[in-house]
């Protein structure tokens, strides 16, 4: 009956190749692993999601209920690191395994060329019907390759509800491949009359005192410690030099935010529970992660794209399956660029070898991580020179075009709040960084972030999420 679906039980995991590890590290040894069949292959999006405000990672707010309920049953990677902290180029890498530089959309907006291998593509080439299910509008530039693309500025419920139909008219048995990105979280600051898209916090959704859940959060995200009573030391946090003056204001930024995430969770269990009655009894895949993390203050920067601290690129990551994995927690770095073959590793036939890594022998206990590091980038925006990271057990070494370099025992200093680059420790990250850098001929000068053939609807979109002035 499983043959039915058109997929291999055995596929070779392929080495890590030369682009994705430092030149003088190890290769990742390949393997023989037996993948089961999938009828549905689910990969949702929750942009804009710092793991650390997501109770499935510990957070002391119960966020995600629903999360916190599946990862029970299934591989939750403590260690996700987006590869840039911006939407569109964000996505693109998991699409492609590809780095933004390699896939070159380096902004929102920019065309993901449909010629560069993705996992639509693998999909529809091994028989699949593919479909995007977007919050958004100006994602629209990295969907050329679906059979189906839905989107608009939208509420994750409305989302949910499309993708759910599409799903339901599909002949049974029909294997299918969909994505499904929700945006509500992304939208913690905007006002909105329409309820889906401006939440409230779910009853009992403070676990401490005022004072003390003042004193988590600042401890978490590196706020002022300040008591309720002292004067507030005042900051700006964004390019619009909005002050910060008070705990209050703070707090009230992370209840937005919050909810966002409450609401958000309760969309992906609708979206789970639809699903699963229209696949029953057939295999499925679910992996569900975030594009990148949010600032909320800390470092005193409210958003995403301009830095690239752990509060920006560490996202939650989940893989569930029916029939169900053994349920594990792996605590090694991995990149969002790992999504691609990961998703893929059982099609037939194989799509071209990807330049990232396969998660399977951590979902399946057989390695606890990768001898790879993580690599990120800052998006070169509007921001005053370029940066690049290195993430790898524990060390996290960042390279500043325009600013002293800045290295961080994350072991000791999860929250970055003390760089110490001349530390003995700083050494290997460094020098793996560099030599990457080296060889991959980066050159800021030359990344074409132009969009100015972008449609006016889209433009504005991204103006009115200041993406564009
Ligand atoms: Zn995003």
């Amino acid at each position: 009956m499983l043959s039915r679906y058109p997929l291999l039980a055995l596929a070779l995991l392929a080495a890590c190749s030369p682009a994705e590890r430092a030149p003088d590290g190890p290769q990742e040894p390949s393997r023989v692993i037996e993948y089961p069949p999938y009828r549905g292959v689910v990969l949702v999006t929750i942009d804009t999601l710092r793991a650390d405000h997501v109770s499935m990672h510990g957070y002391l707010r119960k966020t995600t209920p629903f999360l916190d309920e599946l990862a029970e049953r299934s591989v939750v990677f403590e260690n996700a690191q987006a590869s840039m902290p911006f939407t569109g180029p964000s996505h693109s890498s998991m699409l492609t395994g590809l780095h933004p530089f390699q896939h070159k959309v380096m902004v929102n907006g920019q065309t993901l060329s449909p010629e560069i291998p993705n996992v639509a593509k693998a999909f529809r080439d091994a028989g699949y019907r593919t479909s995007a299910f977007v919050s958004t509008g100006f994602l629209r530039s990295v969907t050329k390759s679906f059979d189906e693309v839905s989107l608009g500025k939208r509420s994750g419920r409305e989302t949910v509800e499309q993708a759910v139909q599409w799903a339901q008219e599909l002949e049974p048995g029909t294997p299918f491949f969909m994505w499904i990105h929700l945006f509500n979280v992304h939208e913690w600051e905007i006002e909105n009359p329409n309820k889906d898209r401006r939440p409230e916090l779910a009853e009992g959704s403070f676990p401490l005192a005022p004072d003390a859940w003042y004193d988590y959060l600042a401890k978490h995200h590196g706020w002022p410690m300040v008591q309720a009573t002292d004067p507030f030391p005042e900051f700006t946090w964004d390019t619009n030099r909005r002050i910060i003056s008070s705990r209050e204001t703070l707090l009230e930024t992370v209840d937005r935010y919050d909810a966002q995430i409450q609401y958000t969770d309760a969309s992906v269990r609708l979206l789970f529970n639809k699903l699963s009655e229209v696949i029953g009894e057939d295999p499925a895949l679910w992996l569900i992660t975030s594009d990148h993390g949010e600032g909320l203050g800390s470092h005193r920067y409210k958003g995403h794209s301009g830095q690239i601290f752990q509060e920006q690129l560490h996202v939650p990551l989940l893989v569930f399956q029916q029939p169900a994995l053994t349920p594990r927690r792996v605590s090694g770095v991995v990149s969002l660029v790992d999504v691609a073959p990961t998703l893929t590793a059982g099609l037939d036939p194989q799509p071209p070898a990807w330049e990232s890594l396969s998660l399977w022998p951590l979902i399946l206990g057989e390695q606890s991580g990768f001898s790879r590091p993580a690599f990120a980038q800052r998006s070169p925006v509007g921001t005053a020179g370029d940066v690049f990271a290195l993430i790898h057990e524990g060390h996290k070494y960042l390279y500043r075009a325009k600013h002293q370099d800045a290295y961080y025992d994350l072991t000791q200093d999860p929250q970055e709040l003390n760089s110490t680059p001349d530390a003995p420790g700083a050494e290997p990250t460094r020098a793996m960084l560099h030599a990457q850098l080296k060889a991959l001929d980066w050159s800021v000068d030359g990344q074409d972030t132009d969009i100015s053939d972008l449609p006016e609807d889209i433009l504005q979109e991204l103006k009115a999420l200041g993406y564009v002035e």
